[in-house]
């Protein structure tokens, strides 16, 4: 964090909390070389748990990449915008909530598929073909065939 007063790359914390019910970090921070005093806010993408691929590279969480996953699996269903970001955020919420700090992405896909499962049964196929890359075709199967027995979810018209 660079200094605003003199761009010092070393500033220090000296106070440090929640702010916005939890979603952001709120930071007095000191710099080592004006001692000019300054606030950050820090907004949650801060606080997500790096992802980890399955290559094993460690990435920052993407919140992009997991919105466009979504809205891709979506594309032309009945299901709105607003849903799309709800479950967006109960995405990013449920990978804070397990308090890890690397996460697999395999946990983010089977996050996106449950919550798919739930809204659109055809966006569900459509990420879930995609994201287990065929690798275990005949538990996809079964997987749409118990689909087929269920209710058709609930979209928006
Ligand atoms: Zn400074």
């Amino acid at each position: 964090m660079r200094c605003p007063f003199c761009s010092a790359a070393d500033t220090k914390v000296i106070d440090s909390r929640l702010v916005a019910e939890g979603a952001q970090v709120r930071r007095r921070r000191e710099c080592l070389g004006c001692s000019e005093r300054f606030t950050t806010y820090e907004t949650s993408e801060l606080l997500m748990p790096k992802v980890i691929k399955q290559n094993g590279n460690r990435q920052p969480f993407d919140e992009e990449k997991l919105r466009s996953g979504i809205t891709r699996a979506l594309e032309k269903r009945p299901v709105s915008v607003e849903k799309i970001e709800a479950v967006v955020g109960q995405i990013k919420q449920a990978l804070q909530a397990t308090g890890e700090r690397e996460i697999k992405s395999l946990v983010i896909g089977e996050q996106v598929m449950s919550h798919l499962r739930q809204l659109d049964h055809v966006a569900f196929v459509r990420f879930a073909s995609v994201y287990r890359d065929f690798q275990d075709l005949n538990e996809f199967r079964e997987e749409i065939d118990r689909l087929a027995k269920e209710p058709k979810p609930q979209g928006d018209e």
